[in-house]
């Protein structure tokens, strides 16, 4: 059932969804967020996060969420728990549908909206194999960047052969004592360049047509914290089956976006990414549609990026709002003082001599 039209739609609840939220909210553009049935994204499989700025201590990663959520909730935020099965962006209204039950068309709930920001973020790909999601967290990780520093002179394995996953290993044989790259065959998917780096690196050892087969690991007899021990493999070529002790197991075998449902409703890349109009911008080629985060971003794909992003797509629908005369600028003037208005004309201040004398003075 069709309700009223809502200025704004948000499709996801990761940081860039949540982040996205909360702008949109203190602008007054009313966002009502459809946060999937599992909300808060990648985050929420993790346990600390060290690199997200502002906490010094670092944060458990479903903490950082349920904040961001709180924050956004704070400001106004409508968040729907429900996953968006189908969209259609062929003209406006947007047609935002969830099914209010479950795995159940009936009542399907189908909301209009001016503008969508989508933020449905990217999945990384798992091995599926024993171990797996038990140790993910403690010791299992799809994130060399966000985990690599737990396991500082301590032995690590990477699963993959594509560039993620050799720059992956250049990063970690930084902190490792030792690390092995596991590859299925017995030739590197990367890039000539990344491999002439990753074979002439003294640190990394490869390990050719393996697979692995299970996350070994254990939980401490005192304190139950569980961690990662070695990996079970296998060659495929000979069939042998072998231990390799490690205490982390990164895999980098590949992302997917999270895009299966705007498939022909906005640009994608061969990779399935969303495709937005300039690097920098968040608007996609259907005008009030725009994108945020690790949807459309295979590089970066950090939180902080990722909410940053959704601060761009907030900022960038109230500014199409508002060139349309759609949206209500925000009374108060202090969320988007810098885009939205021309600067201030402050009476000029006179250049500071002082300091620029000092700063000339110490460069001599
Ligand atoms: P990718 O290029 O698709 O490589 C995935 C790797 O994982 C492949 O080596 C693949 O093996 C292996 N793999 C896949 N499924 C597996 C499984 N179930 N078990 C074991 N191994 C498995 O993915 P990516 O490395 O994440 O890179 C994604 C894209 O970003 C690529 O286009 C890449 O070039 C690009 N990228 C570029 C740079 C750069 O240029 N600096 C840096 C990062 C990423 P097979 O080789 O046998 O298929």
């Amino acid at each position: 059932m069709a309700t009223d039209v809502k200025k704004l739609i948000i499709i996801g609840s990761g940081p860039s969804g949540y982040t996205a939220a909360l702008y949109a909210a203190r602008a007054n553009l009313s966002p009502v967020v459809y946060t999937g049935y599992q909300h808060g994204g990648q985050l929420t499989l993790t346990t600390d996060v060290e690199n997200f700025p502002g906490f010094p201590e670092g944060i458990q990663g479903p903490e950082l969420m349920s904040n961001m959520r709180a924050q956004a909730e704070r400001f106004g935020a409508e968040l729907r728990d429900r996953d968006v099965t189908a969209v259609d962006f062929s003209q406006r209204p947007f047609r935002v549908t969830t099914h209010v039950k479950p795995f159940s068309a009936e009542d399907d709930e189908i909301e209009q909206a001016d503008a969508v920001i989508v933020a449905t973020g990217a999945s990384a790909m798992w091995l599926g194999i024993p171990g797996e999601e038990q140790y993910r967290g403690y010791g299992v990780s799809s994130c060399a960047t966000c985990d690599g520093f737990f396991f500082r002179n301590k032995r690590m394995v990477v699963v993959g052969g594509g560039d993620v996953a050799l720059e992956e290993a250049i990063f970690l044989s930084r902190f490792a004592s030792e690390l092995t790259v596991i590859h299925r065959r017995d030739t590197l998917r990367a890039s000539k360049a990344m491999q002439q780096r990753a074979l002439n690196n003294p640190k990394i050892r490869f390990v050719w047509d393996t697979v692995v087969e299970e996350a070994l690991g254990e939980k401490h007899p005192q304190t139950g914290a569980a961690r990662v021990t070695g990996v079970r493999v296998r060659n495929m070529k000979t069939g042998e089956e072998s231990v390799l002790p490690t205490d982390a197991l990164f895999v980098a075998i590949g992302h997917r976006p999270n895009t299966h449902i705007f498939h022909g409703h906005i640009p994608l890349d061969e990779r399935g990414y969303a495709v937005a109009q300039d690097a920098e911008g968040t608007a996609t080629a259907v005008e009030g549609v725009f994108v945020a985060g690790d949807v459309r971003d295979h590089r970066y794909r950090q939180a902080v990026t990722a909410a940053a992003e959704g601060c761009k797509a907030a900022m960038d629908v109230e500014k199409w709002l508002e060139e349309r005369g759609e949206a209500d600028v925000d009374p108060t003037g202090e969320v988007y003082a810098g885009l939205m208005h021309e600067p201030a004309t402050e009476p000029a201040v006179e250049p500071a001599t002082e300091l620029a004398v000092e700063v000339g003075a110490s460069q001599t």
